[in-house]
């Protein structure tokens, strides 16, 4: 196997000071997916799976691995679910709104009933085509400096009567309802790994919005070195598999297995 193993909790916390812990993944200097704090590594999901036959690995053995993906292959998810992955995101609205659809999750969000929305908008730095077959899809990418220029002006004008508002006495609760859903909003995303891999798997799909799949590919380069070998395993099971080939993430197995080694060569 080429790429390290992380086999105990001090090679895990090592490799958590060693990686950078913030990406910006919409490339706009605004958005953000910050990893806060993970419990857990792939020596726990063997161990919760050891715990049946009263067992417990010291260090994860090749033999381990061959559990998890056993574990993977035969959907007996439950071993994935004793640990934790908290992130910090900054994301739009509309976003937001797509990511907390996912119930098995803990979440806490800025209050904008509290405090003043700040300027800060998503401006997408291409256009896309609407989809004419999947109604819910788009394809291309295309400049528009005439649609740009009406985007950030109608951005400008809402923000304009929003602080209108508030000047004139409007509370915040009610003046932000002539705001956009490209607005920015903050929130903490608790999870653990087997609804992380729910969240990558349907968020990283063609089907979704391209803006929360960037979304999703920065939670798995961020989780990714934490739970390598899970994250192999299921990567195997549904970047493959007919079932979801076309339909998933646009990497060739050659681009993923460089990803995977970039970011495993992050740990040193
Ligand atoms: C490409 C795409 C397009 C979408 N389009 C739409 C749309 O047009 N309109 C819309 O409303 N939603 C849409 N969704 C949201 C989608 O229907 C799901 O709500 C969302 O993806 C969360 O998935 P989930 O239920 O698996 O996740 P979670 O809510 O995190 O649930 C995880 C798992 O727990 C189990 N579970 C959770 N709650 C229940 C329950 N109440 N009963 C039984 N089992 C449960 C299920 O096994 C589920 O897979 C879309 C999602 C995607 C990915």
């Amino acid at each position: 196997m080429y790429m390290q193993i992380i086999k105990n909790k001090e090679q895990a916390d090592a490799a958590w000071l060693d990686q950078s812990k913030k990406l910006d993944p919409l490339k706009d200097g605004i958005s953000s997916v910050e990893l806060l704090r993970v419990s857990g590594t792939d020596l726990d999901i063997a161990n919760a799976a050891r715990v049946s036959y009263g067992r417990v690995s010291e260090a994860v053995s090749e033999r381990d691995v061959k559990l998890i993906n056993f574990l993977m292959e035969h959907n007996h998810s439950s071993p994935f679910e004793h640990n934790q992955l908290s992130f910090r995101i900054k994301a739009p609205i509309f976003v937001t709104r797509q990511w907390m659809r996912h119930r098995m999750n803990s979440y806490n969000e800025i209050s904008y009933r509290y405090v003043k929305v700040g300027t800060e908008f998503y401006i997408p730095q291409t256009w896309r085509f609407q989809d004419q077959d999947n109604k819910q899809s788009s394809f291309g990418a295309f400049t528009d400096e005439t649609i740009t220029a009406e985007y950030k002006r109608s951005l400008e004008q809402s923000y304009a009567h929003y602080n209108k508002m508030l000047e004139a006495g409007v509370c915040r609760e009610q003046a932000r309802a002539i705001l956009p859903v490209a607005t920015y909003t903050e929130f903490i995303y608790t999870c653990n790994l087997r609804s992380l891999m729910n969240f990558l798997q349907l968020r990283l799909g063609h089907g979704a919005q391209s803006e929360i799949r960037e979304f999703a590919k920065s939670l798995l380069q961020l989780a990714f070195p934490h739970f390598p070998i899970a994250l192999e395993a299921w990567r195997k099971k549904y970047f493959t598999t007919q079932e979801w080939e076309g339909q998933l993430h646009d990497w060739t197995d050659k681009e993923w297995e460089d990803q995977l080694k970039e970011w495993t060569d992050q740990l040193g």
